[in-house]
């Protein structure tokens, strides 16, 4: 079901603002952080079900902030996924190296983004 809440990270507004219009239209709530800083503060204060991670960020880059949430006891179950520009090889495997629970590439698929999520979602937490 649909009103999990997700933590979108992400420097770039253009992309921020597709990204939260997409899953706020599929009935998500949609917290927002444009750096990793921010992002840490955010999920101590309300832990999101999903974590839309730019790798990509100015400051801490977003492989060193899933690292810290991920050595978090208290945050580590949460679901990050590693949102990146680089369709590089290997990437999805430093992504994984660095705790990311598995990768989506930028440009998004806006037909295919929400099942995506939604499928994510659901491996986490099986729908009974
Ligand atoms: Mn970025």
């Amino acid at each position: 079901m649909a009103g999990e809440t997700i933590l979108v990270v992400e420097d770039n507004p253009m992309n921020m603002e597709l990204v939260s219009d997409i899953l706020e239209a599929h009935g998500y709530q949609i917290m927002q952080a444009i750096n990793g800083n921010d992002a840490i503060s955010l999920v101590q204060e309300k832990t999101p079900d999903l974590i839309l991670m730019d790798i990509q960020l100015p400051g801490l880059d977003g492989l060193t902030v899933t690292g810290i949430i991920k050595d978090n006891p208290d945050t580590r179950g949460i679901l990050i996924i590693a949102l990146t520009a680089r369709a590089m090889q290997g990437d999805e495997e430093k992504a994984r190296m660095a705790g990311c629970d598995g990768y989506i590439s930028k440009p998004i698929n806006t037909r295919t983004f929400p099942t995506t999520v939604r499928n994510l979602l659901d491996e986490k937490d099986p729908p009974a």
